[in-house]
């Protein structure tokens, strides 16, 4: 197909070039508007000098602009790297160093004007609603207007984004993702969701990850509406969900957490959510019965990675509750899966071990990472995802963890998931990670870190008591710290690296 990101806005935007495709705080944008932006921006950044495969970053909030540029970047073929706008100096500097970034969106004075100087590659900074001496202006941008160019986008060749992992368990890796990449995850999702022009999603993600990526794409695709948010918060959300009447609720395991325990949460008139996803990170059962009972929202679960575009797997409609509260669903069509061992070889029907994945949404390598990509992608296309998983004979997959956060106790292995799954069921505890820490006799020992509801003084021993009468003795955690919230990366997902520093320096 020649479908790319830019012309896939172009053909909604002829469909529908008078309905609302963005809601931004006060401003609302139509089809027709952002269609016609986006072309001036094109322009404009070819006016820069932006050519054809050429890296263009974003360090900007949630916003209209965020949008803007990034179909602007797709039609003027260029590459989008979105950045973490909160991002300090270095952390900035080092992604556009290691990606080549040639043009840099920035939406606040800081640190830019250095930035340029020290690093010769970046020829030009766009300043979005503020000016700065020696920066380009968004608004003087978009406004010029004589310039024609043509663009050439090969969708299943041409790189349409470097977005970077997480940084869950180490130092965040730029995939290299095309356009056929992510419109292939973005639409066979979209499918299963059944999305249509109908649906107003809100967007409570973060841009500058591929979870929020994929619902602009989604949104798009079908002719929705986007609901922005600039910075996630429980009452921000609840309150748009019932000015807007928002259908779709995606967002990571924390904030439908924090929604359902917000005192707030019976304010509001939920009752336009059709269906919501959760994802990124392990979705707790109890957690997906409440949405559906206390929200009245029939929410699918999904798994995936920055690496896959997204969505790998999903549950669906027809699944039974059962299956759409305890798995990620099955493999979204032409997705391929299976479960290896130690050795990379396929292990029976519901064993567990390391999930591989190969379609049209992998990405085919880390930029500038050779390495890296060596040891994800075998030579037949194979990506090996580092989670443990089991898969049924009809193919339904239940993520067991990650195989890095998999503790060996004296020999025993435990996964922390399963602990994780038994606290939340815990009347008293709204949140929870089970991390193992280094211990000179069994190697590693457990440590439980709980979110107790407000106003609830929980005890070690009663919590001890409570995972005894559930498991084998190997597996109650040695330790269980109450604290006020558990630590997360920019994404939303619960950070056990912080979460493990934090512990090391508490408990020395
Ligand atoms: P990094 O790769 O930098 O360590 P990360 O893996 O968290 O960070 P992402 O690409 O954002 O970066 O996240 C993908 C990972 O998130 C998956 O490999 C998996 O471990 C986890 N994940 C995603 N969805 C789910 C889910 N539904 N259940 C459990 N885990 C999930
Ligand atoms: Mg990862």
């Amino acid at each position: 197909s020649t479908l790319n990101v830019s012309n896939t806005l172009k053909l909604t935007a002829k469909r529908f070039f008078d309905k609302e495709a963005i809601v931004d705080g006060a401003k609302r944008i139509t089809y027709g508007a952002l269609d016609q932006d986006v072309t001036s921006l094109a322009r404009g950044l070819v006016s820069l000098g932006v050519k054809s495969g050429d890296r263009v970053g974003v360090a900007l909030k949630n916003s209209t602009e965020f949008i803007t540029a990034f179909f602007a970047i797709a039609r003027a073929g260029a590459v989008l790297i979105p950045l973490n706008p909160f991002f300090s100096k270095e952390e900035c500097s080092y992604i556009v160093q290691q990606t080549g970034a040639k043009v840099l969106f920035c939406g606040e004075k800081g640190y830019f004007v250095e930035l340029q100087k020290e690093i010769t590659t970046l020829n030009e900074i766009i300043s979005v609603g503020f000016q700065e001496e020696g920066l380009v202006q968004y608004d003087e941008l978009l406004a010029r207007q004589n310039l024609e160019a043509a663009f050439q986008v090969e969708p299943k060749e041409d790189l349409f984004a470097i977005l970077f992992t997480s940084g869950t368990t180490g130092r965040p890796k730029g995939a290299m993702l095309t356009h056929e990449n992510v419109l292939f995850s973005t639409m066979s999702a979209a499918k299963v969701m059944e999305c249509t022009e109908e649906d107003i999603f809100l967007i409570p993600n973060p841009l500058f990850h591929i979870f929020g990526i994929t619902f602009i794409l989604r949104s798009t695709f079908c002719g929705g509406k986007l609901v922005m948010m600039e910075k996630y918060s429980v009452t921000k959300a609840l309150e748009l969900i019932e000015a807007e009447k928002v259908t779709v609720h995606p967002g990571v395991p924390t904030m439908f957490i924090l929604e359902l325990n917000s005192p707030d949460f019976k304010k509001y008139d939920l009752s336009s959510l059709r269906t919501g996803e959760m994802a990124a990170a392990p979705c707790p059962v109890e957690v997906v019965e409440r949405i559906r009972k206390e929200m009245n929202c029939n929410v699918l679960v999904a798994y995936g990675m920055t690496e896959t575009s997204a969505t790998l797997t999903i549950t669906s409609f027809e699944d039974t509750d059962q299956l759409r509260a305890e798995t990620v669903g099955r493999a979204i069509p032409g997705v391929e899966l299976k479960i290896v061992d130690e050795n990379r070889a396929e292990c029976p029907v519901g064993k567990v071990g390391e999930l591989a994945c190969r379609g049209p949404g992998v990405t085919k390598g880390y930029d500038n990472m050779p390495e890296e990509t060596a040891t994800a992608i075998d030579h037949e296309g194979w990506f090996y995802s580092g989670d443990l998983a089991a898969m049924d004979e009809k193919g339904y997959v239940r993520i067991v963890g990650r195989k890095k956060e998999m503790i060996i106790k004296g020999g025993f292995n435990i996964y922390p998931r399963e602990i994780e799954e038994s606290l939340h069921k815990h009347p008293d505890i709204v949140d929870a990670a089970v991390i193992g820490l280094p211990d000179d006799i069994y190697g590693e020992v457990t440590c439980a870190c709980v979110v107790a509801k407000e106003g609830v003084d929980l005890e070690q021993e009663s919590l001890q008591e409570y995972i005894q009468e559930r498991f084998v003795k190997y597996k109650v955690p040695d330790k269980f710290i109450i604290m006020d919230n558990l630590p997360v990366t920019a994404s939303g997902k619960i950070s056990k690296l912080k979460l493990t520093e934090e512990l090391k320096k508490r408990l020395n």
